[in-house]
């Protein structure tokens, strides 16, 4: 599923209050305008109504594709100073999937890729979703059954 909740924040320069969206997740195949938002750059994205000051809200984002088996988290580079933060990942930096849940761990969530960077984030999906349609189109020219 994808989760986003509506918050008022106040411009950082003039302080005028505006409500934003701000994402958490993007479930690619439930929520495929949510990909699109991200691909325009315009997820936790704010743009002041009143001055125009733009930037870029530091929350973290998962954006998992559970038909293409993909899964990127982005974290601000500021999370690094936390501990709760680097407790999620082991020495290799590998993130730990919490046992705790209640639910079974779909399989392609097991192995998240994790970003600093929302253009790497966007960058990410577009070097799996193409490595997934060249691996497609290899196996379709090798099939026999096809030719
Ligand atoms: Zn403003």
């Amino acid at each position: 599923m994808s989760i986003h909740e509506n918050r008022t924040v106040n411009c950082p320069k003039c302080q005028h209050e505006q409500n934003i969206t701000i994402w958490s997740s993007i479930n690619a195949a439930l929520n495929p305008d949510g990909r699109n938002k991200l691909f325009e750059g315009a997820i936790n994205h704010f743009k002041c109504d009143k001055c125009q000051y733009e930037s870029l809200i530091p929350v973290p984002l998962l954006y998992h594709d559970p038909d293409r088996k993909i899964a990127v988290h982005y974290f601000p580079p500021e999370s690094m100073k936390k501990t709760e933060f680097l407790n999620q990942f082991d020495i290799y930096g590998k993130f730990i999937v919490a046992n705790e849940v209640d639910f079974d761990v779909p399989e392609h969530l097991m192995d998240v890729h994790i970003v600093f960077n929302m253009n790497e984030l966007v960058n990410y999906i577009i070097f799996r979703e193409m490595l997934l349609e060249f691996h497609q189109q290899k196996q379709s020219k090798t099939d026999p059954g096809l030719n």
